[in-house]
């Protein structure tokens, strides 16, 4: 059994300038005054790490209880006033994912930097959030590292069955999402779909380099995926090597 982890930002959706609107509103609000995120970058970063780093650039002493509640107010302004035309679903990906949810060797999960509520905000206004039961957040550790271990253990819990890291894919855009997978022994599948090309990503050696998720056949062969199983008809749901 395959467990393929998908990042969100700029790996299954893109989404506009609002995110980093409602951080900058939230955090601005929680202390009182303006505060600014134009020197941080957001992409591959959880949202604990993002909300310490505005706050730092902006130089107010971030202590972890302030973080948590930048988190929660950030979600209070972020969560509501998020809608469908936020949010852009990226090639070939409900394909994708129709495909992969009929298939009997894989399951999937989510590794994503976002905060769990937010995560599924975005995923939910293009109808995309039905296809995934568990993951692992940006409200889980600061420290992307350690997302994967938990989104397997989750996997765990989920369907009852055990994941050996060479049957982990993450899937991603940054190359934050490249060392996360190289961190807990999975592999790495990359795209470039975010803000990074493929010069960018390449030097990081994912296991395969993607231009977008369009090409069913391309996808599949980067993901170990490529003999397609149906759900239903199929008795045997183990597999082999990706
Ligand atoms: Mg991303």
């Amino acid at each position: 059994m395959h467990l393929l982890l998908f990042d969100i930002d700029g790996t299954l959706v893109r989404t506009n300038g609002s995110t980093r609107n409602a951080v900058e509103q939230a955090l601005s609000d929680l202390v009182g005054r303006q505060l600014h995120t134009d020197d941080v970058r957001f992409s591959g970063k959880t949202d604990l790490q993002i909300m310490a780093e505005v706050f730092h650039a902006n130089n107010v002493e971030a202590s972890e209880t302030l973080v948590r509640d930048a988190l929660d107010v950030y979600v209070s302004v972020a969560h509501p006033s998020m809608t469908s035309s936020d949010v852009t679903v990226l090639p070939g990906v409900r394909d994708l994912l129709d495909h992969l949810r009929e298939r009997s060797d894989v399951c999937l999960g989510l590794v994503t930097g976002n905060v769990e509520p937010m995560a599924y905000r975005k995923l939910d206004v293009v109808d995309l959030g039905e296809y995934f039961s568990f993951g692992a957040f940006g409200c889980d550790d600061a420290d992307r590292n350690r997302l994967p271990p938990l989104a397997i253990d989750r996997a765990h819990n989920h369907t009852g069955l055990r994941f050996e890291q060479t049957n982990v894919t993450v899937i991603g855009d940054t190359r934050r999402d490249i060392e996360c997978s190289r961190a807990t022994g999975a592999r790495a599948v990359a795209v470039c779909t975010g803000h990074y090309s493929r010069q960018d990503l390449s030097p990081h050696e994912p296991d395969a380099l993607l231009e977008d998720l369009a090409s069913m056949h391309d996808v599949l062969d980067a993901l170990g995926v490529g003999s397609p199983r149906p759900r239903n008809g199929s008795p045997d749901s183990s597999t082999g090597t990706p």
